[in-house]
Order: structure tokens, then sequence, then C-alpha cells
């Protein structure tokens, strides 16, 4: 049996796989990862980034707990309503993996939160419900060259991408003329963030190690009552202006 420092002991069944080692988790420990979005798609991402050993994890969200919330936002329970979610998840997540450093940002992801805080991470992930929020990630990511990794679902469906720039495409070539505004509640099985959660774990745990092929210019499509995955090839929109200049 390889004898591991002490404080890799609960990384051991990862450590054992050739793609992560000890330099892996040493890569993995020193990673920062901005997750926006504290919700259905941010619980399994924060939980299984916690339970990988990604150093430092950035958790951005303005909302507090509703009841509502909780049949997909595993991370807040019932003694956290009305409390807010940057709290109740850094909670849980410093009781999980106390190796961790969480950082917290009670505020709304607007550009010039955007500008300040993701140039201190490594890669964002969007776990967010609204396509503006999307909209400032792939602007300032695109300007600042960090990769992100898009999730979205809805109903019994579920998609993931991810964007590497300065390589398009970027999302702005994928929904160049989306209407904004829309904001009812949209029907949803609390299983679906989880699968795309999961999936956006994985996929920044690849981005991390440098392993595998990334999602990037592909997207991933899961239809849960077919139970099928689907991938189409994304193309750049050569007069996109954020990716194409
Ligand atoms: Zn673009």
């Amino acid at each position: 049996m390889t004898e591991y420092p002490k404080e890799f002991l609960r990384y051991e069944r990862q450590l054992i796989l050739p793609q992560v080692g000890e330099d892996g988790q040493r890569k993995l420990l020193s990673a920062k990862v901005l997750v926006v979005g504290t919700g259905g798609l941010g619980s399994p991402v924060l939980y299984y980034l916690a339970a990988a050993g990604v150093g430092t994890l950035g958790l951005v969200d303005s909302d507090t707990v509703e009841i509502t919330n909780l049949n997909r936002q595993i991370i807040h329970w019932e003694k956290d309503l009305s409390r807010p979610k940057v709290i109740s998840a850094r909670e849980k997540l410093e009781a999980f993996n106390s190796q961790l450093k969480i950082n917290t940002y009670q505020m709304l992801f607007d550009p010039h939160t955007a500008r300040e805080i993701i140039p201190q991470y490594d890669l964002v992930i969007a776990a967010v419900d609204n396509l503006e929020t999307r909209r400032v990630i792939n602007e300032v990511c695109f300007a600042l060259e960090k990769p992100w990794i898009e999730g979205g679902v809805k109903d019994f469906a579920g998609l993931i991408t991810t964007f590497r720039p300065p390589q398009g495409p970027c999302y702005q070539c994928l929904y160049p003329d989306v209407n904004l505004r829309e904001k009812r509640p949209i029907g949803l099985m609390g299983v679906m963030p989880g699968v795309i959660g999961v999936l956006q774990a994985q996929e920044a745990i690849k981005l991390i190690l440098g392993i595998g092929t990334p999602l990037a210019g592909r997207l991933l499509i899961f239809d849960a009552l077919e139970t099928r995955f689907e991938t189409i090839t994304l193309a750049r929109n050569p007069q996109c202006p954020i990716c194409s200049h």
C-alpha cells in the first residue's frame, strides 16, 4: 500500500487513479473555482468539488433559502429557511471538508462585481437560472480569458457545455437574441440539476487536472424521460461581438 501524506488520506480512492495521483491531488488542492449560484446546480457542484479536495471555492448568491428551493437545492436544509444561501452552503461545506477555503459573496453578479471577483479564480462554473447572469459571466470570462462551464435545466431535460476563451464558440454565439425578461418559475424535477451539476463538477475536475477531452465546442443534452444523452457540435458565429476578434 502506498503511504500518502495524512491530509491526502481522504482522497485515497482518487489518488489510485493514474490520471490523478499525488501531483493531481496537489493541483486540485491549489485550484480556485468560482461557483456562481448556490441553488439546484450549485449544490451538487459544491459538494463534489469539496469532496474531491478543490482547495478554494468561491460562492456567489444574493438569495435567501425558501421552502420552494428544497426539491432540488440539497445543500440547503429546513433549518436554513430565510438564511442567506451563501452562509447556509458555506456551513455545510466547512463541516464536510475542513481542509478547504470557502469565500462567500452575497451579492448580485453584475459586470462590476464579476470583474472584481473572477480574476481571483482559475475557472468559473455558472450554476444560475437566468440568461442575464450567464451573459455577464461569458463577457467577463472572455475578456479575462478564464474558462467557464455552463449548465442549464428545465422540466426533465438538461444541458452542459464548456467555454475556453480565447477560442470560440462562446455563450453569445449560442444564444444571440434571447429575451432576457422571462421570470416565471419553470417546471423542474429536482434530479435534473443533480445530474447536470455533477457533470459540471466532473468537467471542472478534468480542466484542473488537464485530463480527457473538455466539452468545448460541444453541447451535451440529457433527456431524462428517454434516458438519452446526445452531443451536438457548436459553431462559432464569425460575427460574434464577444469571441470573434
Ligand atoms: Zn461568441
